[in-house]
């Protein structure tokens, strides 16, 4: 027997596999991974047919294809009002996993600290872990999920690196408002922290309110990675593509890491999708669209025993079953798909520390058919 040292000895397999699988197996509806199950808009992949029949084949510049983070200055123009060069502050990437993964190698070394807030998206923590860096962990309290920025103040030390935002956030559905991004402002000023802010739910914000973007605070976008997805943009979460925006000096040691990384990302979809985007119709609906999806499920999950959550932004709704059971969340997931037939996340999935608030997780990027179909089943929960 082989004696490896595991880099990662508390992992396994992520929950979002975990639990797309046992839907598969049980047949139940799967309203757990975070994934349409719409088509993409058949234009865009008319147009990646056409790159490849356009000779897109070969390895795209390492930074990304240059219509495309051309494509990407004018959207983030257009909506933040902000500018950056797409030669040297803007890099294509292999979905925003890779950007996060790439940022944080790029700057965190053994022994320095990262603020998380929990429950967090599933990446943040084992990536700090395996760069030898140390999680620092603020816990959400539900149902609001807002911050105390004088708590998060406690968590700085010399050793403090970098701080991950995520706004709108997954798995919560809370957002940080324009005061939450002044307090971060005067908590940062003075030190060389740096901020990772994942924005991949930007245009996910509902009822008016708007995205408070790192971007759009010159003392936040001079030390922030902004990271973005064009798997939620497009309705394509298996594109795996998306960008990392930052200053110049930052998007250096980015590149450093990602030329080693993935060096350049899939070709002729980056053409497709500059081509795509140089429209902005194309994303200028994606609000209205999500939050009526968002209305429409959270009417069908009154009629049920749940109860909701606020969901101000993400195409995520958590619901506390804490009035129908005490069983750990796990279980009564577990229960859902067997005996229910609906696949959900239990949220216990987004921390470290074993926390249970019995609160479960559903993703509503679904068509309302499909909605509708988990509703009538959750009726009997
Ligand atoms: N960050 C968050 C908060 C997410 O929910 C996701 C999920 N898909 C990602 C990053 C990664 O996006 P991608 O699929 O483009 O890697
Ligand atoms: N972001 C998606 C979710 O939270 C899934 C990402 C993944 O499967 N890695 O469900």
């Amino acid at each position: 027997m082989l004696n490896i040292q595991s880099k990662l000895p508390g992992v396994s397999t992520t929950i979002f596999s975990v639990m797309s699988k046992l839907a598969a197996e049980h047949n139940a509806i799967n309203l757990s991974q975070g994934f349409p199950d719409y088509a993409c808009d058949p234009a865009l992949t008319e147009l990646v047919s056409k790159a490849m029949k356009d000779g897109f084949n070969q390895y795209a510049p390492m930074p990304g294809n240059n219509l495309l983070k051309e494509t990407i200055a004018k959207k983030v123009e257009n909506l933040y009002h902000i500018k950056y060069n797409p030669d040297t502050e803007i890099t294509v990437t292999a979905g925003g996993t890779q950007a996060i993964f790439t940022a944080l190698a790029a700057i965190i070394n053994p022994g320095d600290e990262v603020i998380i807030f929990e429950p967090a998206y599933d990446s943040y923590a084992p990536t700090i872990k395996l760069l030898g860096g140390l999680v620092k962990t603020y816990e959400l309290a539900p149902p609001d999920y807002g911050i105390d920025w004088d708590m998060v103040k406690k968590l700085f030390t010399s050793s403090t690196r970098m701080i991950i935002l995520n706004s709108p956030q997954n798995p919560t559905g809370s957002i940080l408002s324009e005061d939450d991004m002044r307090s971060l402002i005067k908590l940062i000023n003075g030190t060389d922290i740096l901020i990772l802010s994942d924005e991949v739910y930007e245009h996910l914000i509902y009822d008016g309110q708007k995205h408070q973007s790192v971007m759009l605070f010159p003392e936040l976008r001079e030390r922030s990675f902004v990271v973005a997805s064009f798997g939620k943009l497009l309705h394509a979460t298996g594109w795996k593509l998306g960008y990392c925006l930052a200053p110049e000096l930052l998007t250096k040691e980015f590149r450093k890491v990602h030329q080693f990384n993935v060096f350049s990302v899939n070709s002729p979809m980056q053409e497709a999708i500059a081509n795509y985007l140089k429209e902005s119709k194309h994303y200028t609906g994606i609000t209205q669209f999500f939050q009526d999806k968002r209305d429409y499920f959270r009417r069908l999950i009154a009629d049920t025993r749940l109860e909701l959550l606020p969901c101000n932004g993400s195409y995520f709704q958590c619901v506390s079953y804490s009035n129908i059971s005490d069983e750990k969340d796990t279980d009564f997931s577990m229960r859902l798909i067997k005996d229910f037939g609906v696949a959900t996340i239990p949220v216990s999935a987004f921390y470290q520390k074993s926390t249970d608030h019995k609160i479960i997780r559903f993703c509503f990027a679904k068509e309302n058919t499909t909605l509708a179909l988990a509703a009538e089943k959750l009726k009997n929960v």
